[in-house]
């Protein structure tokens, strides 16, 4: 495969020459390159797209409408980094995110001057970990300890698993549902809720879609941002450090998480530092591995860190469903409880147009009484916006991420040289994520002695301060450049 930062490096290697020379001295000195959006313009000149091979249409209504949609060819990665809407000083932040850096803060570590010294923290996301297991064929829980073993060897001090961050940012969403469902006779934007957890996702509704979706986001966190607050807040406490001297890694399948660590409210002024300083894609990890020629099975594996003194993690756990996070079946599940008295035991999904657009309802006394959809991918997403635009939108909940197929199809991780998803690759991919036994979030008794010990209940102002965000639209008039990647 070929490194994604190589891939990155030749894609927009003129982009790049263009930044670097005309990057500012001062951050807030940004040149103007506004143009607009391409996408939007794309979206909204619908009757100018042509067919596209791939569309799994199966006939049914809006036959024409989706067809046209699914022509678009246009992918929310492409989107996130299309030609309009990053800023330079994003666009040098963001590529400030790379080996480079990381190895940057390692070399600072082994100088004498103990003031620049950085404890190193990498947190793993849930999703990267069948990437190295099924491409260096080992157990997720192998290769968890082996990844573990040999980011120790380079000398980060703790590697964490941001499935902790998962349970919050899950429990947090399934409590927020509940209130919205609750409010929604007198709240016009209570209903439906939109998942939060995916920045390709977001971006593009804040700086595409804007005020139509923006007020339908769940507010919660997603667990890169809520494991950002657990690491600067609540482990650095534990540590008796300040969080800047804290530098924090997030290991995450695909590049938008790297934009997505840069919102303004996701830093703490106070001590001039972000909840994640470093994100590095699945691939990124691999080229490091290559660039140092150590294998994975020549690494020692060591167990993962927990935020807890020196407890350390046993197993790998993952959440109910089986492409993502699992919001739509643990917030599912527990709306049917909370609102109707339902134990919904077993989720069944009833495909649409096809297998990343599917819904799941609740049935009461003949009655539909709750409607939720997942909606993966960007053709997806705009025919679920076209219905939204029309008033015509039957769900309460939809979980929508930007990538096909789910998170484990990031495109930090598992591509082709040619940049398309390595399918063989990720069927096994698949088959090592559905493999791992699920732990409820509210089963976890660490996340509830955290909600009471930490952050002063579960109704508290500091709940909200540390778990949930603010979305809103976007004005495009800001400084962009003609990056891609
Ligand atoms: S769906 Fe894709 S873009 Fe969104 S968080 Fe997952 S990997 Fe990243």
């Amino acid at each position: 495969m070929l490194p994604p930062s190589s891939r990155l490096k030749r894609a927009s290697k003129s982009h790049w020459k263009a930044l670097l020379e005309i990057l500012p001295t001062s951050s807030h000195q940004v040149r103007t390159t506004h143009q607009e959006c391409s996408k939007k313009q794309k979206n909204d000149d619908t009757q100018s797209t042509s067919a596209d091979a791939s569309s799994s249409n199966d006939g049914s209504e809006e036959k024409n409408e989706f067809d046209t949609l699914a022509n678009a060819k246009i992918l929310l990665s492409d989107c996130l980094a299309c030609d309009s809407c990053m800023t330079l000083e994003e666009g040098a932040r963001v590529f400030q995110q790379n080996q480079k850096e990381f190895f940057r803060i390692l070399n600072l570590n082994k100088k004498c001057d103990t003031s620049k010294h950085k404890v190193l923290a990498v947190s793993l996301c849930p999703q990267s970990l069948p990437y190295f297991a099924a491409k260096f064929n080992f157990s997720v829980n192998e290769a968890a300890k082996r990844l573990c073993g040999f980011l120790k060897s380079l000398g980060v001090h703790y590697v964490f698993d941001t499935t902790i961050a998962a349970d919050f940012s899950i429990l947090e969403s399934q409590r927020e549902f509940v209130q919205r469902y609750q409010r929604r006779n007198q709240e016009e934007h209570a209903l439906p809720m939109f998942a939060s957890a995916c920045p390709g996702w977001i971006r593009y509704a804040e700086r595409v879609l804007t005020n139509l979706v923006t007020s339908h986001i769940c507010t919660a966190k997603s667990p890169q941002q809520i494991m950002g607050s657990l690491v600067k807040g609540y482990f650095a406490r534990q540590q008796n450090l300040s969080p800047d001297k804290i530098f924090h890694v997030v290991v995450a399948p695909c590049y938008d998480k790297k934009l997505e660590a840069l919102r303004e409210d996701f830093y703490t002024a106070l001590y001039n530092s972000p909840e994640v300083d470093c994100v590095l894609t699945s691939g990124e990890i691999v080229q490091i591995m290559e660039q140092k020629n150590v294998s994975m099975k020549d690494v020692t594996e060591v167990a993962i860190d927990t935020l807890f003194d020196d407890l350390k993690e046993g197993d790998v756990v993952r959440h109910d469903g089986k492409r993502s996070d699992g919001y739509l079946e643990h917030i599912f599940k527990h709306a049917a409880k909370e609102l109707f008295g339902v134990d919904v035991k077993e989720i069944t999904y009833r495909a649409l147009k096809n297998k990343d657009f599917q819904e799941v309802t609740l049935e009461k006394d003949g009655e539909t009484v709750l409607r939720f959809a997942a909606a993966y991918g960007f053709r997806n997403i705009q025919n679920m916006v076209l219905k939204l635009k029309k008033g015509k939108f039957l769900y309460h909940f939809v979980e929508v991420l930007a990538c096909p197929g789910g998170c484990l199809n990031g495109k930090g991780q598992a591509q082709t040289e040619d940049g398309k998803p390595d399918r063989a690759l990720l069927a096994q991919m698949e088959e090592v994520y559905t493999a791992i036994p699920v732990r409820l979030p509210e089963t976890n008794l660490q996340v509830q002695r955290m909600y009471q010990d930490w952050l002063e209940g579960m109704d508290s102002k500091k709940v909200q301060d540390t778990l949930h965000t603010t979305y809103s639209a976007v004005s495009q008039s800001t400084s962009s450049l003609d990056i891609k990647w």
